[in-house]
């Protein structure tokens, strides 16, 4: 058993959606047992197939495991699932670790390594960036928040997850570089979409733009991901467009109460938010580009 100081070896899982379901993969090929909990089951079924054990509730999965990782989609989402009696932290056993990998408020991964902490329970608060193409590939970037004791114990969950990971401080850290990473983000999507708008209307071939400025100083990962799609019409989530506001919402709220203005991202949370009112909540966030085209539904 893997618990305070020996080796990981019962791993729960909780979120197999677009991003937990390649996760978890990556701990079944790394050779962890792994143990999973979904709201909608089905989800879960192929890697059930490939070894995963399946459980009906969280308190169950989390009575055996010696570390347990959560993405699921938001604050309220990670609540449920870590407070109150049925919650991970009262079923946890004491020397578990729980790894929140959802992005979520950083004041609750507080709250939750405090309401752990007495039990015995570690926490580490660990979002992602990297989309579902660095999930799939296992190259995240992750940015953690918690004890360094802990950090160490769960590296080798993080190693098989992801290229980058660092430690950035205390328990909230993690949610806070994450808010760093989808203010970026928030102002870089407008502008490849707006690009992607005008090389289309003044006529040019926006294809061969594209492979020329992504050489140049506008190359990155946002216009390497998200354009091509753009200009293929295609729209289908990585990212969610819903997440993308809850983000937004939560990075706003956090610069709010320090007294910090974001003009760049409010644009870009209203302009979402109009897409979002035209029905389009669960396209990927490169779908902001329908709001360019003379007809958003095309
Ligand atoms: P997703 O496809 O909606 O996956 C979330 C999964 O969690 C779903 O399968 C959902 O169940 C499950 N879930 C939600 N609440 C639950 C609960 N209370 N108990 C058990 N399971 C629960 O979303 P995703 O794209 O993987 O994103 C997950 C999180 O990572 C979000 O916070 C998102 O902002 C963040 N993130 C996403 C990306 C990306 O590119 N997709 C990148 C970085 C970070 P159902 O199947 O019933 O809905």
């Amino acid at each position: 058993m893997g618990i305070d100081g020996e080796k990981l070896r019962d791993i729960g899982f909780i979120g197999t959606g677009i991003m937990g379901k390649s996760m978890a993969g990556h701990l079944i090929d790394a050779g962890f047992t792994l143990h999973l909990f979904n709201r909608t089951p089905d989800k879960a079924a192929d890697l059930i197939a490939r070894g995963a054990i399946w459980h009906p509730d969280v308190a169950s999965l989390a009575g055996v495991c010696d570390a347990v990782i959560t993405i699921v989609g938001y604050p309220v989402d990670v609540r449920q699932v870590y407070l109150g009696e049925t919650g991970l932290i009262a079923n946890a056993r004491p020397g578990a670790i729980l790894i929140d990998m959802t992005t979520s408020n950083p004041s609750l991964a507080r709250l939750i390594a405090d309401t752990a902490r007495p039990r015995g329970i570690h926490t580490l608060d660990a979002p992602v960036s990297g989309g579902d193409t660095g999930a799939r590939d296992g190259t995240l970037a992750i940015m953690v928040g918690g004890e360094a004791e802990t950090f160490h114990r769960a590296m080798p969950l993080f190693a098989a997850l992801g290229k980058m990971v660092r430690l950035l401080g205390g328990a909230g850290a993690g949610q806070h570089a994450k808010m760093v990473n989808q203010i970026v983000i928030a102002g870089t999507i407008m502008g490849v979409a707006e690009g992607m708008a005008y090389a289309r209307r003044c006529g040019l071939d926006a294809e061969a733009v594209l492979e020329v400025i992504g050489t140049g100083a506008a190359g990155g990962a946002q216009l390497r991901a998200q354009a091509p799609k753009m200009l293929g019409g295609d729209f289908a989530p990585g990212f969610y467009i819903h997440h993308f506001l809850k983000d937004m919402g939560i990075a706003l709220e956090e610069a709010q109460a320090m007294g910090l203005e974001l003009p760049s991202l409010a644009l870009s949370k209203s302009r979402y938010e109009e897409l979002a009112a035209l029905g389009y909540g669960s396209d990927g966030t490169q779908a902001l580009l329908r709001l360019y085209e003379d007809d958003p539904g095309v």
